[in-house]
């Protein structure tokens, strides 16, 4: 069972800029090194919503309203959506 140590606004004032930079970003939750994410979009919409979660201690957190980056590859269809949290149903959110 997680501890969840930080609240949503820790982890904002927490998390890196770039997307690029959460590898090397450190879990404010355990201290692991390294970050995933992933974005969640809509057809026809650069707004969107992201995940990142430490795969060390599954928590996470749930940014929404976000722009999107072209290069980020968003799931839209909700049955990617659906995949994503059935494979990730470990993760406690903050948001
Ligand atoms: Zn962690």
């Amino acid at each position: 069972m997680n501890t969840i140590t930080h609240g949503y606004l820790d982890w904002i004032k927490h998390l890196p800029a770039n997307d690029a930079d959460l590898a090397t970003c450190t879990c404010l939750n355990c201290g692991a090194t390294g970050l995933n994410y992933q974005y969640f979009g809509f057809e026809d919409s650069e707004l969107g919503w992201k995940i990142v979660w430490c795969a060390t201690c599954n928590v996470g957190i749930q940014i929404s309203r976000t722009v999107i980056p072209e290069s980020a590859d968003a799931l839209i269809e909700q049955v990617e959506r659906e995949r994503f949290l059935d494979h990730h149903k470990q993760l406690e959110l903050i948001s």
